[in-house]
């Protein structure tokens, strides 16, 4: 079995990033595009913030961009996603596909996923109303009433974009003050369709008889007064967790299960494991950061095989 020099393990801004710099490094990377190819940028409209776009650039757009960049410099990527590692001895060891890859090097780049809120009906009426990509089923919702629940950036984001199908957007709280930027929270409140439901926790999202959603059962937080409001869809948008199964045990991660790498750095706890983006950033998870930290890994792989060889 031919032993590869690296191979990236998912495909968002971290991934391609870490392609780009080691293809040109002629390090011939391996890249496995995973269960969602192009991550968390494929469910998201505009980018205002990525340099070297003054007008802005649609998620997808830019993803397709950094795809078509690694693949200029001769990046292999499967589309597969990666079932198991073995990082018990080196060469590792990649199972995807139903085959087994050896490579030298890893670079972790599995980002994170949407978080749902747990509810058995959040399960039941999942597509049927309930939703948590407000940028991928927001046009279904033309003249109805929604919901949003979070308090953060993506929150904001969503609410607002929802406003251009729905006719009203309700932003449920559990707290009474948002954690999104200031500009966030400023657009949001100029929006006359947004109305903000401060210290309100989801406690049930009504329809399961019906096999779509009607309401939600809501409770205020403060008082524990629970009360039901009538609505169409529910749009969850309260936070990521890290896409880390895949490599639990075996390499560290902090208690929120996040990959930890050395500060300063892309290294993880195994040599020649590197881990890039989201899934080691809960702190700043902006695709520029994403992208950067992509960069560290390729160029700390770069240097790792240069000095074992
Ligand atoms: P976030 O900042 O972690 O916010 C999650 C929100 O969901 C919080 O308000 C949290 O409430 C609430 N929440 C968490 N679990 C909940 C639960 N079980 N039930 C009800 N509410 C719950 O996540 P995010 O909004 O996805 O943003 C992630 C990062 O991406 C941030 O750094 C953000 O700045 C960035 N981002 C930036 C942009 C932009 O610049 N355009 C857009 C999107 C995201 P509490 O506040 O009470 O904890």
């Amino acid at each position: 079995m031919e032993t590869r020099n690296l191979i990236i393990i998912g495909s968002g801004p971290a991934g391609y990033t870490a392609a780009v710099y080691a293809a040109r490094a002629e390090l011939k990377p391996l890249m496995f595009e995973g269960h969602e190819p192009g991550g968390q940028l494929m469910t998201t409209t505009e980018v205002e913030n990525f340099p070297g776009f003054p007008q802005g650039v649609l998620g997808p757009e830019l993803m397709a961009k950094m795809k078509e960049q690694a693949q200029r410099f001769e990046t292999e990527i499967i589309s597969d996603f990666v079932e198991s590692v073995d990082l018990s001895a080196r060469p590792y060891k990649v199972a995807a596909g139903g085959q087994t890859y050896e490579t030298r090097s890893i670079i972790i780049s599995t980002g994170a996923t949407a978080r749902r809120l747990g509810l058995e009906s959040e399960k039941a009426l999942y597509g049927k109303g309930v939703s948590a990509c407000a940028t991928c089923d927001g046009f279904f919702f033309k003249g109805k009433n929604v919901a949003i629940v979070g308090g953060g950036d993506s929150a904001m984001e969503e609410a607002n974009f929802l406003t251009r199908f729905a006719e009203k957007v309700y932003l449920i709280h559990r707290r009474d003050s948002f954690r999104a930027s200031k500009a966030m929270q400023q657009r949001t409140f100029d929006n006359p369709k947004i109305e903000v439901v401060w210290n309100t926790a989801v406690e049930e999202i009504l329809g399961v008889d019906v096999g779509h959603v009607t309401g939600v059962k809501l409770k205020d937080t403060v008082t524990g007064e629970t009360r039901e409001m009538a609505l169409d869809g529910v749009f969850a948008a309260i936070g990521h967790e890290p896409n880390t199964s895949l490599f639990k045990g075996v390499v560290d991660m902090d208690e929120k299960g996040y990959i930890k790498t050395v500060p300063g750095s892309a290294r993880t706890n195994l040599p020649g494991v590197f881990a890039a983006g989201d899934v080691q950033d809960s702190r700043y998870r902006q695709a520029i950061t994403a992208a950067g930290s992509g960069c560290m890994a390729a160029l700390e792989a770069e240097k790792f095989l240069a000095e074992e060889s």
